[in-house]
């Protein structure tokens, strides 16, 4: 077998500190974020669009809500067998709680016939502290948000149309407002509903979510929230809303992504529509390692030390000195960073490195999706793309946020078989490049001059060659 060809990377290192400035500079790429979304809509019949949504939904059930938990999910047929399975990882290694907490999820999808016997059955138990989170930030993205949508409700025109359209599914919600009455008019209906939602979430509190005597009336308050949030998100007023959407960032966005993130709970129904449980294999996608063993940890603090020199010739640049200076409050110098490999492209190596090229290939759908618990970030779309264009696949997830995090790491130290090494270097050479770039152009507009420009040199070989662990610059693998 020939020798793999050796290339040049930053190493783990360089690329977290660059990540890191990203990331305290709250940078995000409008790109990324573009870039899934044109992704969705090239679907011809919604099958892979539902199955993400589904995938979505899995990722979501199997995630505690805790910081850094993330979940990716994908069904896909492994092993020369036929069959679909279905498939899970987390950003860390799954425990013993993760795989029983998996096996109670497939027992009770099994056992329900009803999204809400699984909310009431699992989720309770199992994710209230992710509920009790969205709907926190729910809460707050409307407070933010409730004037703007007073002022856009009262100049609101109603479509000529019945309520149900107005307000589709909504005829249950109306009996509860209107005592088996309807509203004087639909504008009416829309301050109720929205007055209501946000009076709900305010209240919302899951009571003692472990115990079964509770989990009925826990249910129930849930289904009070969910109705009214539901109902303003498939109303014909959310058209308006979305109009004006121009970026991610935008608060208008924010709500919309927090009431549909309140609402995803009843997605369950499409896990209990479409799926046979009895029969559905689920396995763990492990990796042969999974964080980096050498130069895999070291200390966020040496992200100051890159920033110092510009610090100090920055003197006459008040605005610049302060956003720098601010740099000690979010980089704590014993903050230890442990960069490992994001859930979706874990979840991507242990498919192809457990398929043949060709099956994963031959595959009928158009595009592969993979389930996220929460939406890719800035480098795992970049690298996702890039690992489509070399090998010819489809993977895709449902969106992106496009924010950079500084713990993202090269999956350099994982057991590659040679059809797929080139394609896993190629996408990383390309995910080191514009990190690179992106760096340039945000840092350097905004605060350096040429020489300084020259701290973030144009070749990765002159930006490691100051470094002491050289080796790390080669993509070891096996
Ligand atoms: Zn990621």
């Amino acid at each position: 077998m020939p020798p793999r060809p050796t290339r040049k990377y930053p190493s783990q290192e360089t690329l977290s500190r660059r990540l890191s400035i990203l990331e305290f500079k709250d940078y995000f790429d409008p790109a990324a974020v573009r870039s899934n979304i044109s992704e969705r809509t090239h679907e011809p019949d919604g099958g892979s669009h539902r199955a993400v949504r589904a995938l979505d939904v899995v990722a979501l059930c199997l995630t505690s809500g805790e910081q850094g938990d993330v979940t990716a999910a994908a069904f896909y047929p492994i092993d020369s067998k036929k069959q679909n399975t279905l498939i899970v990882c987390k950003n860390r290694e799954a425990t013993p709680q993760d795989r029983l907490r998996l096996i109670d999820f497939k027992k009770t999808l099994i056992a329900s016939s009803a999204w809400t016997d699984v909310f009431r059955d699992f989720i309770l138990r199992h994710c209230a502290e992710n509920i009790t989170k969205r709907v926190k930030l729910f809460k707050e993205s409307f407070s933010q948000i409730h004037k703007q949508l007073e002022d856009m409700a009262n100049t609101y025109t109603p479509p000529q149309a019945p309520l149900d359209q107005v307000f589709p599914r909504s005829d249950k919600l109306r009996e509860t407002l209107y005592k088996g009455g309807e509203p004087a008019d639909p504008r009416v209906m829309l301050f109720d509903v929205l007055r209501k939602c946000r009076q709900a979430a305010g209240e919302f509190a899951i009571d003692r979510p472990e115990e079964r005597e509770t989990a009925q009336q826990n249910l129930d308050k849930y289904l009070d929230l969910w109705k009214l949030a539901d109902c303003i998100r498939v109303s014909a007023f959310m058209e308006l809303l979305l109009l004006p959407l121009s970026t991610s960032d935008d608060i208008v966005a924010k709500f919309i992504r927090r009431l549909n993130k309140v609402c995803q709970y009843a997605r369950i129904e499409l896990l209990l529509k479409h799926y046979d449980w009895t029969t559905l294999p689920t396995c763990w996608a492990t990796l042969s390692s999974t964080v980096m063993p050498q130069g895999g940890k070291f200390s966020r603090g040496t992200a100051n030390s890159m920033l110092e020199p510009l610090m100090s010739k920055q003197k006459s640049n008040l605005a610049a000195i302060n956003m720098m200076k601010n740099t000690s409050k979010v980089w704590n110098p014993r903050d230890i960073l442990r960069p490992t490999i994001h859930a979706e492209i874990k979840m991507i190596i242990f498919i192809h490195t457990r398929t043949s090229p060709k099956a994963v290939s031959d595959s009928p759908s158009p595009q592969l999706p993979i389930g996220c618990s929460k939406r890719s970030c800035i480098c795992c779309s970049i690298w996702i793309a890039a690992f489509n264009e070399s090998s010819e696949m489809a993977w895709m997830t449902s969106g992106s946020h496009g924010k950079p995090y500084d713990q993202w790491a090269f999956a350099n130290t994982v057991k590659l078989p040679d059809s797929l090494y080139e394609h896993v270097a190629a996408a990383q050479d390309i995910v080191a490049d514009r990190i690179r770039g992106i760096l340039v152009k945000f840092v350097g507009s905004a605060l350096l001059t040429e020489q300084e420009l020259q701290l973030f040199p144009e070749s990765d070989e002159d930006a490691s060659a100051g470094e002491s662990d050289t080796s790390s610059n080669k993509l070891d693998l096996y």
